[in-house]
């Protein structure tokens, strides 16, 4: 009989979010409300649909395997040498890749805890450690979960290869701030790279809160990973890149691309996107301005939301995280739990975050008449 290694065998299996379609029609209601996944509820971007229209025809050819024009796209839009840039098959891949680049068996990948799902698995798989750092805790009144660099950079040793840094955090939506992770960077050791996880880059608003391509120039063991997925809304077509400024960790990370994984409908597609900037600045704004106005929503309930740099919200309820997003669901409204932790709350549309600002005070409502204290 074959067996997996125990290390895959002990992986979770993936447990996909609930189909929004399939939920509907099982509690019969005519719409289910899906703010579990952080893409945005706007339609694909027109230049994204020419794009893929045109490029259609050429695909019974493979793709370009060095997503050529789409990476000189991207070094142009940051004035980095192509050389620095890396397309991927969406970002996770991308940490798959780094993990498989950097993660000799034994050594160590370090992360906040709770932060990206992904991280500790990349660990395992490469039969690396994953060194989990907590976040600091939330506190009434003051912001909730946020990254403690401090304790990090003590985690770090020189057996850690890869440190990953989710900013802003998902699921939080928590930022760490320029002073905060410039000291971090110049802690850090040599040996180990630093990837800043940007995937939600686009929605910061907070002037403090750092650009990591930024804050890499100048630092060879920094890298900055980003997505079409989010803001750019391409969560369908998978892709995603590497920005890295030292040469060799692109060229490494390359090394370890599977072939032809980044579709040509992808690549042109994030070529079409990046060419509609004006109008994904303006999708944004309007994701931003929900954000706010989701986020009051939240805090006039009495609940204790801290303020998101991303484009959804982190509800802190801990043990109940699962019975409020199942009865969250039972109204129609798919969130995604984090048992013990939370709930993460897409920023929908307005009509979506009324329905399940109304869901949830539906099932507030019900728990203090069937639990009177
Ligand atoms: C969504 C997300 C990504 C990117 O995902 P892809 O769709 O694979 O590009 C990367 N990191 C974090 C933290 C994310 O939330």
């Amino acid at each position: 009989m074959v067996s997996a290694r125990p290390a895959v065998q002990q992986l979770p299996a993936y447990k996909p979010g609930r189909n929004p379609a399939d939920l509907a029609r099982e509690i019969g209601v005519a719409q289910a409300v899906k703010l579990a996944s952080n893409e945005v509820a706007f339609p694909p971007l027109p230049a994204v649909l020419e794009a893929l229209a045109a490029a259609a025809g050429e695909t019974h050819r493979y793709p370009d395997n060095g997503a050529v024009v789409l990476t000189a796209a991207l070094a142009e839009r940051y004035g980095v040498d192509p050389a620095q840039v890396v397309a991927g098959c969406g970002a996770v891949m991308l940490c798959q890749q780094l993990a498989q680049a950097f993660n000799d068996p034994g050594t160590g990948l370090a992360h906040a805890w709770r932060s990206f799902e992904i991280y500790p698995l990349l660990a395992r798989v490469a039969g690396a450690r994953s060194i989990q750092v907590p976040l600091v805790p939330g506190r009434p009144g003051g912001p909730v979960d946020t990254h403690d660099l401090e304790a990090l950079a003590a985690a770090v040793d020189d057996t850690t290869r890869l440190v990953f840094v989710c900013n802003p955090n998902n699921p939080t939506g928590t930022a760490v701030r320029r002073a905060a992770l410039e000291r971090f960077l110049d802690a850090a050791p040599e040996s180990a790279l630093v990837v800043l996880d940007e995937a939600y880059r686009e929605f910061v608003t907070d002037p403090d809160v750092p650009d990591g391509l930024e804050l890499m120039r100048g630092r060879p063991n920094v890298a900055v990973l980003r997505t079409f997925s989010k803001a750019w809304g391409l969560a369908g077509l998978r892709v995603g890149y590497l920005v890295a400024e030292d040469p060799a960790v692109a060229d490494a990370v390359r090394r370890t691309h599977v072939p032809f994984s980044v579709s040509t409908l992808a690549q042109a597609a994030a070529v079409a996107a990046l060419g509609s900037e004006d109008e994904v600045r303006r999708r944004v704004a309007a994701v931003v301005a929900e954000r706010a106005r989701l986020t009051a929503a939240l805090r006039e309930r009495g609940l204790d939301v801290s303020d998101s740099q991303a484009n959804f919200v982190w509800l802190a309820v801990g043990e109940d995280a699962a019975d409020l997003a199942a009865a969250l669901e039972a109204r129609a409204v798919i969130t995604r739990p984090y048992a013990g932790g939370g709930i993460r709350v897409t920023v929908g549309t307005p009509s979506e975050d009324d329905v399940f600002l109304a869901a949830l005070d539906a099932v507030r409502d019900g728990a203090r008449v069937t639990t009177p204290t």
